[in-house]
């Protein structure tokens, strides 16, 4: 039996977990839910799983929560805030994190269930975007099972040896991304792209930072870096390749000519199913897939011209420190002000370019140092967005 303490319960990935939840109730149990805002939701939760502990991120929250919550008659204990996360990834008997909450704001308890040794499922990429090397080296300490979830690479995951990679003969690896919606568009057209045409994607149902995110290849970016620590490869043979019908999500190369590629019908649970019973393989209610109705799979290079997020990211990478928490910062704050409609499509790339051009990066040797980084950079985004485009900059280089 799982005891599972689900962060971001009310998101994307939350709500394909706990369909997997009501799927397996022998096999998975929900201890712990946490959400944002989403008061309703959660309370609604309770009502349904009786989780022991349910916490409410922002504290201005609390207080309608706890009303919400007080006319049940569910026995769930309510906390709030950062601290209140944290009890929930300690939580007595929890020894599975679902690592589903969104951008920075997910890094301390996501660290915090990988210091505590549990199974952790990790969709939030940007918490190992962030502090790459420490989280892997908290989990090579504490003996914590890193199940990647984001679907390229629990492909990978799927196509890589147990055990030792000695003589394994593992040459490259590649994630593959739909290209999102704006994969046909030209330049100018991408200039005015609208949040709800970048949240419409084609091939995936997600939250809307990472649906922006697959709409300018952040997304393919922050994933190349995620590959890097996750497998230990250098970015050079972390290969991205353009597949629009979203059938094979990650392959590995070998040496002697093989391929292992893993495919599957679009859909979070596959990935999700495969962390929590990983090494068994359980029903996840997941369509089979059928190749002949998916028809032709094609495959071909990404355009970083009209996309350079792909390109900066490799650059946050080859730079190392906190470079990459840089342009992670950067990209959060850009997405948010694209979202509010304060900015334009192509300013996210701006933004990001410049602020991995002009912020110095340090050595992420500790999480303060990375938080350090991260605060400084979204400071400096709200005041370019406030003195007008980032491509109005005289210093800034092209981005690509
Ligand atoms: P979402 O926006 O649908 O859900 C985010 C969840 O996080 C919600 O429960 C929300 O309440 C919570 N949250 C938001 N801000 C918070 C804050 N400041 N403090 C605490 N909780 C907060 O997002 P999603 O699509 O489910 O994505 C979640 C993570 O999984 C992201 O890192 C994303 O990159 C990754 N991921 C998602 C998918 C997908 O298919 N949705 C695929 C691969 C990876
Ligand atoms: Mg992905």
């Amino acid at each position: 039996m799982r005891q599972i303490c689900l962060l971001g319960a009310t998101g994307s990935i939350g709500s394909s977990t706990l369909d997997l939840i009501r799927r397996h109730p022998g096999e998975l149990t929900l201890k712990a839910v946490t959400a944002y805002r989403s008061v309703d939701e959660l309370v609604r939760l309770c009502r349904e799983f009786a989780p022991e502990l349910a916490v409410v991120a922002d504290p201005e929250f609390r207080e309608s929560a706890r009303r919400a919550l007080s006319g049940t008659g569910v026995a769930t204990r309510l906390e709030s805030g950062p601290e209140g996360l944290l009890e929930a990834v300690a939580l007595d008997g929890v020894d599975t994190v679902v690592a589903g909450i969104v951008g920075s704001a997910g890094l301390a308890p996501t660290l915090a269930a990988v210091r505590a040794g549990h199974r952790v499922l990790l969709a939030n990429k940007e918490a190992l975007v962030m502090t790459g090397e420490l989280f892997m080296g908290a989990a090579r300490e504490s003996g914590a099972l890193v199940m990647p979830v984001d679907s390229e690479h629990n492909a990978i995951f799927q196509c890589l040896p147990r055990g030792s990679a000695d003589g394994a003969g593992i040459e490259t690896l590649v994630l593959t991304a739909s290209g999102g919606p704006f994969r046909s568009w030209d330049a100018a057209a991408l200039e005015s792209a609208t949040p709800a045409q970048a949240c419409d994607h084609p091939t995936w149902s997600m939250g809307r930072k990472i649906s922006v995110d697959s709409a300018t290849l952040m997304n393919k970016g922050l994933e190349v870096i995620e590959a890097h620590y996750l497998f230990g490869l250098s970015q050079d043979r972390i290969r991205v390749l353009i597949h629009p019908e979203s059938i094979v999500h990650g392959m590995v190369n070998y040496a002697d000519g093989s391929t292992l590629a893993q495919m599957g019908t679009p859909d979070m649970r596959t990935p999700i199913a495969s962390g929590l019973f990983w090494p068994r393989r359980l029903p996840a209610g997941v369509e089979p897939l059928d190749l002949v109705k998916a028809g032709t799979l094609s495959f071909h290079e990404p355009d970083t011209k009209r996309f350079p997020c792909l390109a900066l990211a490799r650059r946050a990478l080859e730079e190392g420190g906190t470079a990459p928490a840089v342009l992670n910062a950067a990209n959060e704050s850009a997405v948010q002000f694209f979202l509010d409609g304060r900015i334009g499509f192509m300013e996210i790339a701006r933004i990001n370019a410049r602020a991995l051009d002009s912020l110095p990066s340090g050595p992420a040797d500790s999480v303060e140092a990375v938080l350090e980084a991260d605060s400084r950079t979204r400071e400096q985004v709200v005041q370019w967005v406030k003195a007008g485009p980032a491509g109005s900059d005289p210093n800034r280089q092209p981005a690509d």
